[in-house]
């Protein structure tokens, strides 16, 4: 059996850690999903004047500060990327490459990758269309597949999956250097519509079309209704209360993923509101199963 964390946070950006600080306080086992760099918006932010005491910081400083602050209270990051979260009733699943954590509480601090999907995305998702490379790579083995990656993560992927498939192209969308597989064709265009009929067909891109059998999309964050089947989500943000719950029990969502406006203040202030009440959700719990109270008695 897997070892049960109370808290799993998913999300290293400001919201998740701040969740993380403030769960670990409360002496809460948990469990923190997120990058080394913590978050890119962060991390590339040029200058941030509406951080209160830190005026004129640029994001890469504050990010410093951050890692520092978890170092001093021995909050480990790990590296590794949630691709679902299944709720089991009284405790969630998270699958990562196919192994599991298990975990009481969970926090979604995923925030948004800006930008509208693309015409046919939602349409073939499951039927071609696909936002973990790794995870079905095998359904691939010997077909085209298409990967747009927007991040480093997706290069990792890409080389992946280029063991298995036929042929991979890959349709940069970052800045940064990248170094793919020699057998991985680089597509340098602007994807527009994914087409097909019962499955994906191809990618058609501003100035020319990708034949594929699936078409791998790596953004930083995928929406939080795939990432948590049966999550609630309103014009792509996670519906919360004003105490940060979802409307699945013991589940709740901070930062830039519950809505506008989506700055670091904002995102860290409700990422403090959800781990004081996944602590709260938690003790009642407790009381519970100590046959005194129940879940959602005392709130
Ligand atoms: C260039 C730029 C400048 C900005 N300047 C300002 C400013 O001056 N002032 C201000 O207040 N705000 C500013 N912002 C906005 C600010 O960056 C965001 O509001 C803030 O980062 C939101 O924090 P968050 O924790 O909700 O999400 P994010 O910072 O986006 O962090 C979420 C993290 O979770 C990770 N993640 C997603 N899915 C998963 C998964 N399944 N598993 C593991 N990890 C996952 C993401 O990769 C990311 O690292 C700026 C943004 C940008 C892009």
């Amino acid at each position: 059996m897997s070892e049960r964390y109370d808290i799993a946070i998913v999300g290293s950006g400001p919201a998740g850690i701040t969740a993380a600080i403030n769960a670990k306080i409360r002496n809460k086992k948990i469990i923190l999903f997120g990058y080394e760099n913590l978050s890119n918006k962060l991390y590339l932010a040029p200058r941030i004047d509406n951080y209160v005491g830190f005026h004129g910081i640029r994001g890469k400083e504050l990010a410093e500060k951050f890692k520092a602050h978890l170092d001093e209270m021995d909050i480990e990051i790990t590296y590794e990327r949630p691709d679902n979260i299944y709720a089991m009733g009284d405790y969630y699943a998270i699958m990562i490459n196919g192994k599991l954590y298990e975990a009481t509480a969970l926090i979604l601090a995923t925030g948004i990758q800006f930008g509208k999907p693309f015409r046919g995305e939602a349409e073939f998702l499951g039927r071609g269309v696909g936002y973990c490379a790794t995870c079905d790579a095998p359904l691939y083995k010997g077909k085209t597949v298409t990967i747009i990656g927007y991040n480093k993560e997706s290069i990792e992927e890409a080389n992946y999956v280029s063991e298995l498939a036929e042929k991979v192209y890959f349709v940069p969308m970052m800045k940064e250097e990248y170094s793919l597989n020699h057998n991985i064709e680089v597509i340098q265009d602007k994807p527009v519509e994914i087409v097909g009929s019962t499955k994906v067909e191809k990618l058609v891109l501003k100035n020319s079309e990708i034949q594929s059998d699936g078409i791998f999309i790596l953004r930083d964050s995928v929406p939080p209704d795939q990432l948590v089947p049966g999550l609630l989500v309103e014009d792509a943000h996670i519906k919360v209360n004003r105490d940060m719950e979802t409307n699945l029990e013991g589940c709740y969502a901070a930062g830039d993923v519950t809505g506008k406006p989506y700055q670091y203040l904002k995102a860290m202030g409700e990422g403090q509101v959800a781990a004081l009440n996944a602590v709260a959700y938690l003790e009642r719990r407790k009381l519970n199963s100590d046959g005194v109270s129940n879940p959602t008695e005392g709130k």
